[in-house]
């Protein structure tokens, strides 16, 4: 009788929970797909590694982005490979030999992989399993094979950290994967799909996941970046500065989604630095063009947000213009934050330095935190960053921006000052916290720096 009641709860159950089962493997079915993620390769490939899994091990296949199960080693905790004159060779911890060669598109999964299972490879534990390259020079190359919902639970928290609003993690995750799926082959050389460094995005495994990141990955499931019915980039950065900026004013080609929009919601972001010419000098010669030793800088021109798109170098031997992008790649991303910069210092007191051109209220250089009105082209008096400003250099009224020739710097140093951090193109992630802060769902945010695209 009691078995018998059993029976029935259990057959109930089954009945009430199958739709619902039907529905997640259907879903899931279609967004299982893997991504290989490179560990190890080049100078940091190694010549052997120990995995380890509680439940043991399953060997298989990695085929069309699925997994072929093969061969199941339940009752081994810890596997040792090596390469063996270019075969990928595993033993157990005593040195007992189990596979003579795993191949290329061999796969070692933790035996529970469908369930959550966790591999370690030496002392880090990662979602998926672990796949391996025989190199000519005796290494290993060490993939994590892992799918791509997996991969932005590794990914999320390192690209925005997971104290920040459930809705701009969200946006986040979205992005994240559409980076992940639009990047297949990255690395194709060597074996992978995307590496672990800020080259592609910074993946941490499962050490990277947290409750917040873990959920905006799920209420976002599958979900990608649509323009006119195809999955694209959805490009991110940190600050705009006030403007987001058209791709092709930063990169080259033109997308239709990748246009300029104002940006409402930027936190302010400013920035000062200062090169030597000296430091500059260095820094062009590395990105092979010899200027020689540098006698001006100078902004030739912007684009319509106020973006500097032309930077004049004249040196001794010869007169380099860096254009868009190519200003931040060769100076340095990090040190000259943004394109949204001018020449000099515009936060301290004017000096005598005519040379050097300063934001001003009319009278005296003055610092843009506090209340500068700015006098457009037209007369129009405003609070914000615009296309045709005027600036004072101590002296007398000049043109800032559009195509003159207004901010030269001679001597031997030149100082960056300027507004946001970033390329500037997408979504900018202060922004999509400021957004979720006042109320605005992901799927706003992302259309709000996207333009006319769809989420799904
Ligand atoms: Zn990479």
């Amino acid at each position: 009788m009691k078995y018998l009641r059993i029976t029935i709860i259990t057959i109930m159950f089954t009945f009430l929970l199958l739709p619902h089962l039907l529905d997640f493997k259907a879903e899931a079915s279609d967004r299982n797909d893997y991504l290989k993620i490179g560990l190890k390769f080049g100078s940091s490939s190694v010549a052997s590694c120990t995995l380890q899994s509680e439940e043991g091990f399953l060997l298989g296949t990695a085929e069309d982005r699925g997994f072929a199960e093969g061969m199941p080693l339940p009752v081994y905790e810890k596997l040792v490979v090596t390469n063996e004159n270019s075969a990928i060779v595993i033993r157990d911890e005593n040195g007992v030999l189990l596979s003579s060669d795993l191949g290329s598109s061999g796969c070692i999964m933790p035996s529970d992989y469908t369930d959550e299972g966790i591999l370690f490879y030496e002392e880090t534990p990662y979602r998926g399993g672990i796949m391996l390259q025989a190199k000519a020079d005796g290494t290993l190359t060490v993939i994590n094979y892992v799918t791509v919902e997996h991969y932005v639970y590794g990914v999320l928290n390192s690209e925005l950290h997971y104290s920040n609003p459930i809705e701009a993690l969200k946006a986040q995750a979205v992005a994240a994967r559409s980076f992940g799926e639009m990047n297949l082959n990255k690395h194709s050389a060597e074996g992978f799909d995307l590496c672990t460094s800020t080259h592609c995005q910074v993946y941490k495994g499962y050490s990277g996941e947290y409750p917040s990141t873990v959920r905006a990955t799920d209420e976002t499931r599958g979900e990608l970046l649509y323009s006119n019915g195809i999955p694209v980039t959805a490009f991110y950065f940190k600050n705009s500065g006030g403007y987001t900026q058209n791709v092709e004013d930063v990169w080259t080609s033109r997308h239709a989604y990748l246009r300029s929009v104002r940006d409402d919601y930027c936190p302010t972001y400013p920035w000062s630095t200062s090169l030597s010419f000296d430091t500059i000098s260095k820094k062009l010669e590395t990105a092979g063009y010899g200027a020689g030793s540098i006698r001006s800088i100078s902004i030739k021109s912007r684009n319509s947000t106020g973006a500097v798109s032309a930077l004049q170098i004249v040196g001794s031997s010869s007169t380099i213009t860096l254009q868009k992008e190519k200003i931040r790649t060769v100076l340095g991303a990090t040190i000259v934050k943004s394109l949204m910069f001018q020449l000099g210092d515009s936060y301290t007191e004017d000096t005598a330095d005519s040379t050097v051109w300063k934001i001003s209220n009319g009278v005296t250089a003055v610092t843009p935190e506090t209340n500068v009105y700015l006098i457009s082209g037209d007369g129009r008096a405003t609070k914000s960053q615009k296309t045709e400003v005027y600036g004072y250099n101590g002296t007398s009224t000049v043109k800032l921006g559009g195509t003159a020739i207004s901010e030269i710097v001679t001597g031997g140093s030149v100082n960056f000052s300027g507004f946001g951090y970033g390329h500037g193109v997408g979504m900018p992630q202060d922004s999509a916290v400021e957004m979720a802060k006042q109320g605005f769902l992901y799927d706003e945010i992302l259309k709000y720096y996207f333009t006319d695209v769809e989420i799904k």
